[in-house]
């Protein structure tokens, strides 16, 4: 009765209950994640999505919400049989101005990255899933990247929000939700909040004008100098991105790419600045005496990202990986490597990722470690901790990490309470992010 009522609002064509049909919307892109659902509802307007939650509201129907599937943490397929609402059709795109785009939640990252381009400016949060991760997504899971130093993470993009609520009340802007509406304050929730308080429909974004002119420098940083060399080239008002990878990962992409590594030592740190002046000279000024390789023609500087752009697919080459996407503060990075080492004698470890300050100014660094070989997940989750650092960064908990979270119970009490006021009946993403006694 509930699916022939909801295909009615949505069209048969788009409530998907042919097995052939659904089956790449239960499995997550990595394989590893893989549920059943009844049936893969796709709405294909704010009105149809919030008379499907209503409906499931009504019928105590839990439901997962779906953007690109590109997730890393198992938080969009249906693990324990709730119906999938995907809103890859929710896909409108409108430049409102120079500095500021409306995307439907279903709109890929790629697409808005076009439209920013068409108005002459970029959009502050890029990642290699552009071509499928969506807006929705990218809000939920507070998605980070590459220029995460400069622009900060998905939900510093955020300017307004319009969303639907699991009782398929929709709000068309949380920015003026008044202070006696129960949702009041989920803006300030909405980023990182993974599917559990609403659905994304729409949402307003920052973009900026491209500066003209860049500098790439791939540098070798000792350990000794790693912290100093990270604050010098974070504080350059032109600072676009600092990647940071070791020797292991160098020589990994080099033999990918048939080339010889460029340099090699402790670390390496690839730096991009951008600024309408040429960002060259203050660059040079902070790497000192490093050796360095520095790129001011654009085509040069790709070749240097390169390095960076060919590490996952060359570990990918020696086998599956064991993916951890955690945070670490500067003041444990040069313990990592021997640390989740020495935590799983049976595998080869990979480390690389995007150094930052986080909003309190705290120097930090959300790594990707990869390991191929035998692993004790949560072994590598000790040693992040002891660390002083977070086992989830930029992909989120998702069901993967929701047991660990117990231990972070006082960071989760607001989306908790939140959870409460718009979500009694747990319908939205019920296996998502926080424990179920919570
Ligand atoms: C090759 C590759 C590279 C990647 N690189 C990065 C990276 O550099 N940085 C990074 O942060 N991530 C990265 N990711 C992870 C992934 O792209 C992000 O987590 C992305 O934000 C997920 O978007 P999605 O649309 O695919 O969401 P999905 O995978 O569909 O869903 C992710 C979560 O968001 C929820 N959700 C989806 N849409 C909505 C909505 N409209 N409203 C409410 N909740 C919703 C889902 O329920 C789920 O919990 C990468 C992934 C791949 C495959």
């Amino acid at each position: 009765m509930l699916l022939s009522d909801i295909a009615t609002v949505v069209g048969f064509d788009h409530c998907l209950t042919d097995p052939d049909l659904r089956a790449a919307y239960e499995v997550d892109w990595t394989g590893r994640y893989r549920g059943l659902s009844p049936a893969v509802i796709r709405p294909g307007s704010v009105d149809e999505l919030s008379a499907v939650l209503a409906l499931c509201h009504g019928a105590g129907q839990p439901v997962v919400v779906q953007g690109g599937n590109t997730g890393m943490v198992g938080g969009g397929v249906p693990l324990r049989g709730e119906l999938v609402v995907s809103v890859g059709r929710l896909g409108n795109l409108q430049v409102v101005s120079e500095r500021r785009v409306r995307a439907g939640a279903g709109a890929t990252l790629g697409r808005l990255q076009q439209a920013a381009d068409s108005v002459g400016a970029g959009f502050g949060v890029d990642t290699a899933a552009r071509d499928s991760a969506t807006i929705g997504g990218m809000i939920a899971t507070n998605a980070g990247g590459i220029n995460v130093v400069r622009f900060g993470p998905m939900g510093d993009q955020l300017l307004d929000a319009g969303v639907v609520l699991a009782d398929g009340s929709y709000l068309p802007s949380l920015r003026q939700t008044g202070p006696d509406h129960p949702a009041h304050g989920l803006i300030d929730l909405l980023a990182g909040s993974e599917g559990i308080l609403a659905v994304v429909a729409h949402a307003d974004l920052t973009i900026a004008p491209d500066p003209a002119a860049v500098a790439v420098a791939m540098i070798e940083v000792p350990a000794a100098r790693l912290q100093s060399l990270v604050a010098g080239v974070g504080g350059l008002p032109s600072i676009y991105a600092i990647e940071l990878f070791g020797g292991p990962e160098v020589e990994l992409a080099a033999s990918g790419l048939g080339r010889s590594a460029p340099l090699s030592a402790d670390w390496l740190a690839l730096v991009e600045c951008r600024s309408d002046d040429d960002p060259a000279g203050a660059l040079a000024e902070v790497v000192g005496d490093l050796p360095a390789v520095v790129a001011t023609n654009p085509s040069v500087g790709r070749e240097l990202w390169l390095f960076r752009e060919a590490l996952t697919e060359g570990v990918s080459r020696l086998g599956i990986p064991h993916k951890f996407d955690v945070r670490v503060p500067h003041a444990g990075l040069n313990d990592v490597r021997a640390s989740v080492t020495a935590a799983v004698p049976n595998g080869t470890v990979f480390v690389w990722g995007h150094a930052f300050s986080n909003r309190d100014g705290h120097p930090t660094a959300n790594l990707h470690i990869n390991i191929i070989g035998e692993v004790d997940d949560e072994a590598v989750f000790d040693v992040i901790e002891n660390l002083g650092g977070s086992i989830a960064a930029e992909h989120g908990i998702g069901t993967a990490k929701r047991h660990r979270a117990d231990r972070a119970r006082d960071d989760l009490a607001a989306l908790a309470e939140m959870k409460r006021r718009l979500d009694p009946k747990r319908i939205l993403n019920p296996a998502v992010l926080l424990p179920d006694d919570f």
